[in-house]
């Protein structure tokens, strides 16, 4: 624990002082800045704006589960930088990139597994945290193996390639008695959490319709493209891999999910990146409220942007759900405001994680649960099948269809 025995003596000798003294300190003869010698000289513990890092030992262990693009260029280094947890195993089937990422991380050898030796995490009383960061299909498969071991899981997004998966996975976690967490990063995103205050503050007035639009370029030269061009591993196109950032985001702007949903698909015919998965992908959906909104996802551009309509105030989170460089605009009419102008997008991940270790930790409840990957697969599973069946699909509170 830090020594904070000195700040407190500080305190009191301030408090000695009576606050008119303290209001004046700077020209005050008391003040402490007067008594620091020329030469180096110890200090009271200064006045961290959060909580200090916790020592490793008091940190929560973490098994990164797949060592591929995201793994490699933003957990792993997340996890360096947070302060509740830290990287104490790997799982990998290539043995000999994750001894290199094992060194670079400060994993000992001992903690490599391949994903057919997973159960031997039950072994390693260090790891607490299972993150599933492989390609879509095979995140149910994990995270039943991690329960299985005994472990809390985080799993990305999008939680499965089904709603009955998701369930399994719910039910596995039931049955393990532990935690699942789905990493929808955006809920510690900044500039998205000041929206989200600025929207239930009524700040931006009464917010009938918002839209969501969702699109990145798919590049199969690149080896994180691969897998997302065959239905079978990613379990869909655009939607599933960058619509769900538009669909989980609204309901969470909107504190409510649709009740009725309309859509459209389109792959262009002849590039071979839509073989099997859509590029763009259209849906308008209709909120218990009366709110509307559309989203739109799409392979081939390159913006991630969310708007709230608001009657005050129409806010814009453009980029929205980017790694860095995330902006959130005010405007009407009249004028524009830019909102948090410093770069603070990077502490949507530490924040996630952290989240995690200290729900683990301390218990309370995980702000991005299991059933909220389910809800999410639920809407996606009749946004398709609007999409096919070319018709509203009505649901129920549960995003399960109404009347089928
Ligand atoms: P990559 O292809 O870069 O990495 C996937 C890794 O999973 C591979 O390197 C490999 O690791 C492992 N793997 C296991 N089985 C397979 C397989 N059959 N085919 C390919 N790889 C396999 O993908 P990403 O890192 O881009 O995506 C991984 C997951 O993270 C996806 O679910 C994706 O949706 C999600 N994601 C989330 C983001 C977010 O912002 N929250 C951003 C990007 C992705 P190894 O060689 O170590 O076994």
């Amino acid at each position: 624990m830090p020594d904070h025995s000195n700040a407190r003596r500080l305190f009191l000798a301030g408090g000695a002082l009576g606050l008119g003294a303290v209001l004046t300190a700077g020209r005050s003869a008391a003040d402490p800045s007067k008594e620091i010698p020329a030469g180096p000289t110890g200090r009271p513990d200064p006045q961290l704006e959060e909580a200090p890092p916790l020592a490793p030992a008091q940190r929560v262990g973490w098994a990164v589960v797949g060592l591929g693009h995201y793994a490699q260029a933003y957990v792993l280094p997340a996890l360096a930088r947070s302060r509740r947890s830290r990287t104490v195993a790997l799982v990998s089937g290539n043995p000999e990139k994750a001894r290199g990422v094992a060194a670079r991380h400060g994993v000992s050898e001992r903690a490599l597994y391949g994903y057919d030796t997973m159960e031997r995490l039950a072994d390693n009383p260090d790891v607490a945290v299972v993150y599933i960061v492989t390609p879509n299909a095979s995140h149910p498969e994990l995270t039943v193996k991690a329960f299985e071991a005994g472990k809390h899981v985080i799993c990305e997004k999008p939680m499965a390639n089904s709603a009955a998966e998701c369930q399994r996975m719910i039910d596995a976690a039931r049955a393990a008695d532990r935690r699942l967490m789905i990493a929808y990063r955006a809920h510690w995103e900044p500039h998205n959490l000041r929206a989200k205050q600025m929207f239930d503050a009524g700040d931006l007035g009464a917010v009938w319709f918002a839209s969501s639009d969702h699109h990145r370029p798919l590049d199969p030269s690149r080896p994180r493209d691969q897998w997302r061009v065959k239905r079978a591993v990613a379990g869909g196109g655009s939607l599933v891999d960058i619509g769900i950032y538009a669909l989980n985001g609204l309901q969470w702007f909107f504190g409510e999910s649709p009740n009725a949903v309309a859509a459209t698909m389109q792959a262009p015919p002849g590039d071979p990146r839509f073989a099997e998965v859509e590029n763009v992908f259209t849906a308008e959906l209709a909120f218990p409220s009366g709110r509307r909104a559309t989203i739109s996802s799409g392979y081939t551009a390159d913006k991630k942007r969310i708007d709230l309509w608001g009657d005050r105030l129409v806010a814009t989170l453009d980029p929205a759900t980017a790694y860095q460089g995330n902006r959130l605009v005010v405007a009407n009419a009249k004028k524009a405001e830019e909102v948090l102008t410093q770069e603070t997008s990077a502490a949507q991940f530490t924040g996630e994680l952290d989240h995690f270790s200290q729900v683990v930790a301390e218990g309370g409840a995980v702000r991005t649960p299991g059933e909220m990957g389910l809800r999410d697969m639920r809407l996606i599973e009749a946004l398709y099948r609007a999409a096919r069946e070319r018709r509203w699909l009505d649901l129920n509170p549960d995003m399960t269809l109404r009347g089928t």
